[in-house]
């Protein structure tokens, strides 16, 4: 297949950045301890982008180069519409990716299966106990999520389990990929990043990868499961393992993405930020030429990497990961 590649979305590096993430919300049913603050105050409707500016928006990107959309939060589930969004996505002819806590995932997988093209779950322990202690969401709950991981896989949707590796989870790492391995689906283990005052002890990925390879093995594989940083490996019994880790020296150097904040934010890197009022653009006069010139000129100033600076400005479910 012959890929065109669109100047408009090259950035200063040559890198092409046809990954756009798109969080729709900020709100979540869940308080996961290392993404956001239980008390947080929720942005109001009219600071989110609307649908009918959220396909203007995507249309935009689409004429310049975007291949891909992947949709996320806070909790995209939770905002009320979101099956009508992956289909005008899908429609467009982009790539659809949904990020989600799998909560209710489950109900909406019948109106989803047709316009989505893969799906990240987060699951983050497979113990009751720990995923009620990280989640802050009864413990009942982590059933909903993993029967929505198996019912997804039974859809034969691209499915992936992204689990996030702190203190309490990590000497469950084993069991966690002994469950993916059952259904069977890709897990990954994305290293914690500090965000704010939720501040956790940091697990040393290198240590965390020997760990694994000494108990099960651990070959790298070529083979890539989808458009991220993760790095693959298959363990001895069969089990595909990702790990995605912001302290490796080259996790920046084939960035793909950009990232639309809930408040209509265009966000250069997850880390440094740099964003541009895209929201105030389309609220305003400017007609689409104007809009894309200025997003196009905006895409030039991303930064090559994050370089040793790993904290966040924003909690995470303001940026959508
Ligand atoms: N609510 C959805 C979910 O949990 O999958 C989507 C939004 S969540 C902000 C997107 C991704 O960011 C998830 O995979 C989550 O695990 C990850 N994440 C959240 N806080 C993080 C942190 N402090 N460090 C690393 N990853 C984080
Ligand atoms: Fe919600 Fe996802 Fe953040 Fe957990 S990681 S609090 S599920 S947005």
């Amino acid at each position: 297949m012959l890929i065109v590649i669109n100047e408009k979305l090259t950035d200063s590096y040559g890198r092409s950045l046809y990954y756009l993430r798109l969080s729709i919300t900020d709100r979540c049913q869940f308080s996961c301890s290392y993404c956001r603050s239980e008390g947080m105050e929720f942005l109001p409707k009219e600071e989110l982008l609307s649908y009918e500016e959220i396909k203007r928006l995507t249309k935009l990107f689409k004429s310049m180069g975007t291949r891909k959309v992947r949709i996320t939060g806070g909790e995209p589930l939770v905002r009320q519409g979101v099956e009508r969004l992956v289909s005008m996505l899908h429609e467009l002819g982009l790539r659809t990716a949904l990020t989600t806590n799998g909560f209710v995932l489950k109900k909406f997988l019948p109106e989803l299966k047709d316009s989505l093209d893969s799906i990240n779950i987060s699951l983050d322990s497979v113990h009751a106990e720990t995923f009620e202690k990280i989640s802050g969401m009864p413990r009942a709950f982590m059933r909903s999520v993993m029967d929505s991981i198996i019912a997804s896989e039974k859809m034969r949707i691209k499915t992936k389990i992204n689990t996030v590796v702190i203190k309490e989870n990590a000497y469950e790492i084993n069991d966690l990929i002994d469950f993916a391995k059952s259904i069977p689906v890709p897990i990954r283990f994305i290293e914690y990043m500090k965000v704010g005052e939720n501040e956790k002890e940091p697990v040393f990925f290198d240590a965390l990868k020997e760990k694994v390879a000494k108990s099960k093995g651990l070959i790298k594989m070529n083979e890539k499961f989808g458009d991220g940083p993760a790095e693959y490996y298959k363990t001895g019994d069969g089990s595909v393992v990702g790990f995605i880790s912001y302290s490796q020296p080259h996790f920046c150097d084939k960035c793909n993405r950009l990232r639309i904040t809930p408040d209509g934010m265009l966000r250069l890197c997850l880390i440094l930020g740099g964003e541009l009022n895209v929201k105030e653009l389309l609220r305003s006069d400017l007609n689409d030429e104007e809009i894309k010139d200025k997003m196009a000129n905006f895409v030039k100033l991303k930064p090559f990497s994050h370089g040793t600076y790993r904290a966040l400005g924003k909690k995470m479910n303001s940026i959508g990961g």
